[in-house]
């Protein structure tokens, strides 16, 4: 297991009694200076905060995946955390997008890639969703 950081234990004893009960049980169970592996995924997270709703918010970078962007999730179930090794020295890590724009450029480009499949997007960010008014606004028009 590793562990990432160097904790003032002190401290972190002294924030985390100062929390909600929900808070420190996560805390006991999950201490911030750890890797830890997302179940779900596969991929290695770091932790970024504790919700009160009993959920934690991670960092998933390039500094212990190879990913397309660094990016913090939250809402993630501790039950889907689990303690894990550095990646090994001959995987690859790093992350492909570093720049906004070109994060912003391909996130567009899966968004118009769902709404030509017709599933579910994100319309108000969607260019193709914009380019043309929709049944509905048509129809608030006309009664107008
Ligand atoms: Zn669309």
């Amino acid at each position: 297991m590793a562990i990432i950081a160097e904790l003032d234990k002190k401290a972190w004893n002294r924030w985390v009694k100062s929390r909600p009960v929900v808070v420190r049980e996560i805390c006991r169970r999950l201490p911030p200076d750890r890797l830890y592996r997302m179940k779900s995924t596969g991929q290695r997270v770091t932790l970024y905060s504790y919700s009160e709703e009993g959920s934690v918010t991670v960092n998933i970078t390039g500094e212990y995946n190879a990913i397309v962007f660094d990016r913090q999730v939250f809402g993630i179930d501790p039950n889907d955390l689990e303690e894990c090794d550095l990646p090994p020295s001959d995987e690859p890590i790093g992350t492909m997008l570093t720049e906004e724009k070109d994060v912003n450029a391909l996130i567009d480009s899966r968004i118009e890639m769902l709404h030509q499949n017709g599933e579910k997007h994100n319309h108000a960010r969607c260019r193709l969703c914009s380019a043309r008014p929709t049944s509905e606004s048509q129809s608030l028009q006309k009664s107008d």
